[in-house]
């Protein structure tokens, strides 16, 4: 949940128990109760009947009780911005950092703000507006209804992703790696160039989505490979492609609950298998090749730092301008901000190998 953080400000003042030892059905009452209250702006009358009506019977005064004081007297004034906007104090404390205050909690209410719905779609006629930056993209209406078939040949994606994904596409009829490919935003776009790709990904469950999109879509040529892909089971391809898992915080707007899970020691666990993977794959790239990395992520240690650390261990490679309209690139790398472009965090390079 998003808002816990606030919403447990809000609550604690009214609790006469430290809200972690409370039952967890009560918890969440108290939450959903609050988040009518103070996010849906809910008539108090009838956010607090419907939760107390919702929750067990013994619990009953007492939710009843908070959340009537609550209503009442609202939640605490001049919160910290990041108990305001409900981010983990970790990321205000990296953000205010790199951006400013107002940067970092614009990027806050960025994450807190509804995702887009969209899809890339170019061969086929879509209703929907169009994209920001991409042609066959189409933004749905936000109408709580998907007719499923009007989802046929299409992919749901953020435009963000898409971006990156057109970037990386490979040339018509190239052998191409695709490293980190469940559940498939990559191979979608790299299916319709004709060329033979292999779509390897470490998770067997991530790849059951893999290969259900692949049925649902018709990808041709696409072969999907459970493997670990920092010991590559591949000698020479044409292009690579690595989508490596990071930290996320690209795409909070849309993974709503990964701000919780975000820490120092788990920025160093993607940095070390990004590192591990990228210099894996870049034994693969033949002389002449591509290789593209892509995170959706907007830490410094995942993205311009990683580019810096493999251009120092692998001088054979050369940065090449990376696809995308030039407003998203920065040094030749796509770098999208979500506050300032207006689509999902993500970050991208591409090199040649030149020897
Ligand atoms: N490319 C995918 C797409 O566009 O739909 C998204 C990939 S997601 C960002 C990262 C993926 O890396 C996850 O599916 C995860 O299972 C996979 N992964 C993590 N560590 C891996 C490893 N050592 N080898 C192969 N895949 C790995």
């Amino acid at each position: 949940m998003a808002w816990r953080l606030r919403l447990d400000a809000a609550l604690e003042p009214f609790c006469s128990r430290p809200l972690q030892s409370l039952q967890i059905e009560v918890l969440s009452a108290l939450r959903i109760g609050a988040f009518q209250l103070l996010v849906l702006d809910t008539p108090a009358h009838a956010a607090v009947s419907a939760t107390v009506d919702a929750c067990p019977p013994r619990a009953r005064p007492f939710v009843n009780a908070v959340l009537r004081r609550l209503a009442a007297e609202g939640e605490p004034r001049d919160l910290p911005p990041w108990i305001a906007q409900s981010h983990p104090r970790e990321l205000w404390d990296r953000w205010s950092a790199r951006y400013g205050a107002a940067g970092a909690e614009t990027l806050m209410r960025w994450d807190n703000s509804p995702p887009d719905l969209g899809c890339w779609c170019p061969s086929r006629e879509v209703e929907g507006a169009p994209g920001r930056y991409l042609e066959g993209y189409r933004y749905f209406e936000r109408s709580g209804r998907l007719d499923p078939s009007g989802m046929e040949g299409i992919y749901v994606q953020d435009e963000g992703a898409a971006v990156v994904a057109s970037g990386a596409a490979s040339l018509p009829g190239e052998t191409v790696l695709d490293i980190c490919a469940a559940p498939g935003g990559k191979t979608a776009h790299l299916a319709s160039k004709g060329g033979t790709v292999l779509s390897i990904d470490s998770s067997v469950e991530r790849m059951g989505l893999w290969k259900e999109n692949a049925r649902r879509l018709g990808w041709e040529s696409c072969h999907p490979v459970v493997a670990d892909c920092t010991a590559l089971p591949v000698s020479s391809a044409d292009r690579v492609v690595v989508d490596a898992p990071c930290t996320g915080t690209g795409v909070l707007r849309r993974r709503t609950d990964a701000r919780w899970g975000f820490s120092a020691g788990l920025l160093a666990r993607c940095t070390a298998v990004q590192a591990a993977l990228l210099d894996a794959a870049a034994e693969c790239v033949r002389p002449g090749g591509s290789l593209v990395y892509s995170v959706c992520s907007l830490e410094p240690e995942e993205s311009t730092m990683q580019v810096s650390r493999f251009e120092d261990a692998h001088p054979g490679y050369r940065r090449a301008e990376f696809p995308a309209p030039g407003v998203l690139v920065r040094d030749g790398m796509l770098c999208i901000f979500p506050p300032e472009h207006g689509i999902d965090g993500h970050f991208a390079v591409r090199w040649e190998r030149m020897s």
